[in-house]
């Protein structure tokens, strides 16, 4: 538990703690005959201690990982004292991410991070029943392993067409949750690249680059399955102008949360269909801009590219 914040004092509760700590206080005092600045005095001590001792009626909230580090999800946990007239949400960094309910007043909100975040002190704003509250973390500094190509003339692969599709894909927040428990391996190829590895073009370092997804090396025809729960929706193909991604299946696992998988030889799934965690959706290729075959593996909580390690071994909830 990180934080525990009352939203609003409970004005009533202590004014009728206070009224009766002076009738006690008054008694004695006409008993014993003392001064009334003495009675003043005991009264701001009073006064003191039971707003200090008075049960709050609070919002809790708690962010997990409490130290996150770069391509880490922060998973915010939000229990409101009644059902709110909306839904709680967190802001970090002028971004608003929704809560969805877990039930009986608690909400999770989920909040990427990447490696182009700045790391140092983070606030998370917690916006709930009309009040905001503050958590304060430390977003920790990693390295990332890095890349070195030299090439010539400008890289102008990739249609607009393909553009257009992906990005709607990565922006679509469905409010059920189909995902449970961690994700599986999409892939038994080697992992050749890691999430988040830098680049260098030509000497020079690429500042909005990093590799959002992980690298799986593996034969053409090798199976791919779905890492989790979910419904396709997305089916692109290299005929219809997916030159770049090459053949491609997304995954919406839900709130937020999708998966999207790269250079495919093969689809087995149509827009629409629900899969199952493990269920054969396709299969490795070399198609789009690739030198070889392998499957890319990209998750995103909304629209950012995160780090899939986390989900797969700490089962994100
Ligand atoms: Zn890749």
């Amino acid at each position: 538990m990180v934080n525990l914040h009352p939203f609003r004092s409970p004005d009533r509760l202590i004014s009728s703690r206070l009224t009766q700590i002076v009738s006690v206080i008054n008694r004695f005092r006409h008993r014993f005959g003392i001064p009334s600045t003495v009675l003043s005095i005991c009264l701001g001590i009073a006064t003191l201690l039971t707003v200090l001792s008075t049960p709050a009626q609070a919002v809790q909230v708690q962010a997990q990982p409490t130290n996150p580090q770069l391509g880490d999800t922060i998973t915010v946990l939000i229990q409101t004292e009644g059902t709110t007239s909306e839904p709680p949400s967190v802001t970090l960094n002028q971004n608003t991410y929704p809560a969805f309910s877990l039930g009986a007043n608690r909400y999770r909100a989920l909040v990427p991070t990447t490696p182009l975040d700045r790391p140092g002190g983070i606030n998370l704003q917690v916006n709930a029943g009309g009040s905001t509250e503050t958590i304060a973390l430390q977003l920790r500094d990693r390295s990332f392993p890095t890349q070195s190509l030299w090439i010539s003339g400008a890289g102008s692969l990739g249609t607009d067409h393909e553009f257009d599709r992906v990005d709607a894909f990565k922006q679509l927040v469905t409010p059920e949750k189909y995902w449970n428990g961690a994700f599986l391996r999409p892939s038994p190829g080697e992992i050749t690249t890691v999430y988040g590895v830098r680049r260098y073009y030509n000497g020079e370092f690429a500042q909005d680059y990093f590799h959002r997804g992980v690298d799986y090396a593996a034969p053409t025809g090798d199976p791919i399955v779905a890492p989790a729960a979910g419904r396709v929706a997305l089916v692109g193909t290299v005929q219809e102008g997916f030159e770049l991604h090459g053949n491609t299946i997304g995954i919406d696992h839900g709130q937020g949360v999708v998966s999207i998988f790269l250079h495919l030889s093969r689809i087995d799934v149509q827009e629409g269909d629900f899969v199952q965690p493990g269920q054969r959706i396709g299969a490795v290729g070399a198609t789009g801009g690739v030198t070889g075959p392998h499957l890319h593996w990209g998750l995103y909580v909304h629209g950012q590219s995160v780090d899939p390690v986390p989900w797969r071994y700490e089962a994100i909830e």
